[in-house]
């Protein structure tokens, strides 16, 4: 396989870019700098090394210069430990970091469930989640927070986290929530203005769980 189509392979392995726009991507680049070329090899190469996974909430930071496996939320004592945010995607939490209607702590999942996935536990973080739920919920946890996008992947990951979790929910009596009215059926959080997902975290409803 010659250089262009490598490159038009590895374009197409990003999410949602199809044949045609991995096509644009490869044009486009020809067309660049040497030294773009290079600033985004570069870029590149150190998000493999400058970038780690957070031991506690599992969302990439950049850990650079600073030697520490807790990204700033996490180790952010001032923080409400009494509230654990569940969500799915980097993307997520950010999204409510932006809206500033949020003060505790989050732990992301890494995807989502689509309904026809057998091997639930090999898609998101469930045994990481066990050990964070227990490790919060000895450090003062009271509520969790399952704030994820109110589509149908979205609605059946929270379908499954609930029974998942159930037994340390009622070990713990810990509280579980669900994001309330704002957000539109069918939209992705990412997606979502900041004053929709406060409104969202405002009006969260507890969940009875079986
Ligand atoms: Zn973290």
């Amino acid at each position: 396989m010659d250089h262009l189509n490598r490159l038009h392979d590895l374009f197409r392995q990003f999410p949602g870019i199809g044949p045609r726009q991995a096509k644009r991507f490869v044009y486009f680049l020809l067309g660049t700098s040497d030294a773009y070329k290079k600033m985004l090899a570069k870029e590149i190469l150190e998000i493999a090394s400058q970038v780690t996974i957070c031991s506690s909430c599992y969302r990439y930071f950049d850990n650079r210069g600073i030697d520490t496996h807790t990204c700033f939320v996490c180790g952010d004592k001032t923080r409400d430990s009494e509230a654990l945010m569940i969500v799915a995607k980097d993307v997520d939490l950010e999204a409510f970091e932006k809206s500033k209607a949020y003060r505790g702590y989050y732990f992301v999942l890494g995807n989502t469930l689509s309904l026809t996935e057998r091997n639930p536990e090999s898609v998101i973080r469930t045994k990481e989640l066990v050990l964070a739920i227990e490790g919060r919920a000895k450090a003062g946890l009271k509520e969790i927070i399952l704030a994820l996008s109110l589509n149908s992947e979205g609605e059946n990951t929270r379908e499954f986290i609930e029974s998942y979790i159930s037994p340390l929910v009622k070990m713990y009596s810990l509280k579980v929530s669900i994001l309330g009215r704002g957000l539109s059926t069918g939209t992705e959080l990412e997606y979502s203005d900041a004053e929709t997902i406060k409104n969202a975290l405002l009006g969260r409803k507890q969940e009875t769980l079986m």
